[in-house]
């Protein structure tokens, strides 16, 4: 009874240390030639260094690894290439895998990401030099289209002919041109302008405007909307070009604010009162939409105008209020003479003021280019390192200018020198 059972567990032994791996085994092979990596993983794995499997085990997932990186499955490919190490080409195709990766970043925007991690390849390989300039011109189009302009033409300026660069160049430049023009800087629109072919929009007929601009700070002693005056203030009065998109001859706008003492370009225009040009019937007389209400001039028909008139040598001007419809005077004329202002350091102060004011206002209302000329939490303002792409929340700061930070360049935030002047 006793033999008979010990030979049937004898057979079933041998049947099961033999016959039933070689079986497996073969199940596996089958499975890895019809592209079942997994299976074949699973039994190879099952059997470690007996019968041969580990070499097979090996195979299978270098298969596997060659066929997540053809479809496209660049992470899992990298992930098994790496723990292969030196099978086959494994080392070489994990590169490729890893370029892949980068691809994807570059596809889904983390063009910084991508970029850090293209410098640790060979730059002077086909594919990374390929990746690097997409990434690049991903990255330029982001920074344009966040406001970082000056950032994003330098960029672009050293992508050269790369398919794209150069048109998204020249409309870099022109939208900067038009930013500079906004705020009345038109030196620095001059500037940008002379770069950008004449075929660019209107660039040729707005360079010609922007390099002869009327430019003038005049002032006169203060006097409220009822005429009276107050000799311990003085009033500001720019009278400058107004260029912007499709301007093609000369149109003049105006600021006006108040100081008492020595005009300060940190406080000066925040109470700004902007004149909109209306019409010109001459080169020396303007009219504007005038600011106060019709009660400030007592025009009982309603709407006035602020009327301009220019001396011939631009040297003094007369600003008084008239009815819209007759363009005479009203009963309230607030008449004033205002002479140019000579001192430069004042004219300055006068313009820096203004333009902040304006960069503000623009800011406020969606320019992203002057996002971190306001403070509003409201709007989102962006790191001001080169390059990042990321939002601000630190900010460095003093009476005339900003800059904004993001956590991952805390320590350049802490570098600012406007932040140690804060701290005791
Ligand atoms: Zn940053």
């Amino acid at each position: 009874m006793l033999l008979p059972v010990l030979l049937l567990a004898a057979a079933l032994l041998v049947l099961f240390a033999a016959v039933v791996p070689v079986l497996r085994l073969r199940h596996a092979d089958r499975a890895l030639a019809s592209g079942d990596y997994d299976t074949a993983i699973a039994i190879y794995g099952q059997y470690g260094s007996l019968y041969g499997a580990q070499g097979r085990l090996s195979e299978a997932r270098y298969q596997k690894a060659c066929a997540l990186l053809k479809e496209g499955s660049y992470a899992d490919a990298l992930a098994l290439f790496t723990e292969l190490g030196d099978y086959q080409d494994s080392s070489d195709l994990a590169g490729k895998a890893e370029l892949g990766v980068i691809s994807d970043k570059i596809s889904a925007g983390d063009y910084n990401e991508a970029l850090t991690e293209l410098s640790q390849f060979d730059e002077n390989e086909e594919q990374v030099a390929s990746l690097m300039e997409e990434a690049k011109f991903g990255r330029a189009q982001l920074l344009a289209g966040i406001g970082k302009l000056e950032n994003a033409a330098s960029e672009l300026e050293a992508l050269g002919d790369y398919t794209g660069a150069p048109d998204l160049l020249n409309s870099v430049r022109y939208n900067l041109a038009i930013d500079r023009l906004s705020i009345c800087d038109f030196a620095g629109a001059d500037e940008i302008l002379k770069q950008l072919p004449d075929r660019v929009s209107d660039a040729a007929v707005l360079e010609s405007l922007a390099a002869s601009p009327f430019d003038g700070v005049y002032q006169c002693v203060y006097t409220d909307t009822a005429g009276r005056t107050d000799p311990s203030a003085t009033s500001y009065l720019w009278i400058h070009s107004v260029i912007t998109t499709g301007t093609t001859s000369l149109v003049l706008g105006m600021q006006e604010d108040f100081a008492v003492g020595t005009v300060d370009a940190a406080t000066f225009g925040d109470a700004a009162v902007n004149a909109v040009y209306y019409q010109n019937p001459d080169a020396l007389t303007w009219y504007f939409s005038y600011a106060g209400s019709s009660d400030d001039a007592d025009d009982t028909d309603g709407d006035c105008y602020e009327k301009l008139v220019l001396s011939d040598d631009m040297q003094t001007a007369v600003t008084s209020i008239v009815d819209s419809k007759t363009l005479e005077e009203v009963s309230r004329p607030r008449t004033r003479t205002w002479t140019l202002v000579t001192d430069q350091d004042t004219a300055s102060a006068v313009r820096t003021g203004f333009q902040r004011r304006m960069a503000q206002d623009l800011g406020m209302t969606g320019n992203a280019y002057f996002a971190d000329a306001t403070d509003s939490t409201a709007i989102t303002h962006y790191c001001s390192v080169e390059n990042c792409t990321n939002p601000g929340t630190l900010v460095a700061e003093d009476a005339l200018s900003r800059s904004y930070y993001c956590e991952d360049h805390r320590s350049e935030y802490e570098e600012d020198s406007r932040v140690q002047t804060q701290e005791p």
